[in-house]
């Protein structure tokens, strides 16, 4: 028996990284998966690499920060599978400069990928899980959101602002049954941080009491509990995943 056994899950930003490993958790743990991502082709090989694993998953190009494309997302879950049980709004991406350097389409391209997207699939996905009696919802924010990044004055406030849409989403949404919960991931090792000069990734590590890297399936293992009914009475909450870093 897998914790999401019979339930349908939605991830966006799933062709890699941290994403691609929470769609193969829930989907070990029983769930049929759908995969949002911009990237349409490399959508489709994790779908194939997912169904090496007997997952059952199928993909669309998405791009969550469209409402049109985030509706046909949760629709491809409907149709295909049956009523979305798992939200996970996990798409990202950064754009680091000095507030000095950075350009303001820098600032605005991270404030709505990271959260109008999680927002246009927090709002899609709660439309479907009213009418079925519930479900629950896993906003991927950030450290950063806790404590702010040097050069990321963007990425850093779009993972704050993820808290508040999450809390907020939260007490809307728990007389429906929908749980709205984030999480907090430190330093994981994915693209998104190997591109990091090797100087940053050391003073990194450098902070973290358990003197080491997270890997994407750390994070995806408290996406699951998240998901599954052991997390039945919480909603609201901030989980990190950091090693201890910045506790
Ligand atoms: P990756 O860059 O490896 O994966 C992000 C995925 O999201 C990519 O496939 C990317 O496509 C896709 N994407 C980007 N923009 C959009 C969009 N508008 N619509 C749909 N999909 C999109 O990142 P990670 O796996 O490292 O990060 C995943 C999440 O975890 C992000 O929200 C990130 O902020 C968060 N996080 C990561 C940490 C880390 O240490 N790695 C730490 C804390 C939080 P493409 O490649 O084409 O851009």
């Amino acid at each position: 028996m897998g914790l999401l056994d019979g339930k349908r899950a939605v991830v966006t930003g799933a062709a890699r990284g941290i994403g691609y490993e929470i769609a193969r958790v829930l989907g070990q743990a029983g769930a049929a998966v759908v995969i949002g991502d911009i990237d349409e082709s490399a959508a489709d090989d994790a779908v194939k690499r997912l169904a090496a694993l007997d997952v059952e998953a199928v993909s669309r190009r998405c791009d969550v920060t469209d409402e049109a494309d985030m509706a046909a997302l949760v629709a491809l879950c409907t149709d295909g599978f049956g009523p979305l049980d798992v939200m996970v709004n996990n798409a990202g991406i950064t754009r680091d400069a000095t507030l000095r350097k950075m350009a303001i389409a820098d600032f605005r391209a991270v404030l709505d990928v990271h959260l109008t997207g999680a927002w246009n699939g927090t709002r899609s996905a709660a439309e479907v899980m009213r009418e079925h009696g519930g479900g629950s919802i896993v906003n991927i924010s950030s450290i950063a959101g806790k404590v702010g990044n040097f050069g990321q004055t963007n990425y850093s406030a779009a993972k704050a602002g993820l808290v508040g849409l999450t809390k907020a989403s939260a007490k809307e949404l728990a007389r429906s049954g929908v749980r709205v919960n984030a999480v907090q991931p430190g330093l994981i090792r994915t693209a998104m941080t190997e591109a990091m000069p090797k100087a940053a990734w050391d003073a990194k590590l450098a902070e973290i009491p358990m003197a080491r890297a997270g890997e994407p399936a750390e994070v995806a293992e408290v996406v699951l509990f998240l998901a599954s009914e052991m997390a039945s009475y919480v909603t609201g909450a901030v989980l990190e995943v950091t090693g201890g870093r910045y506790m």
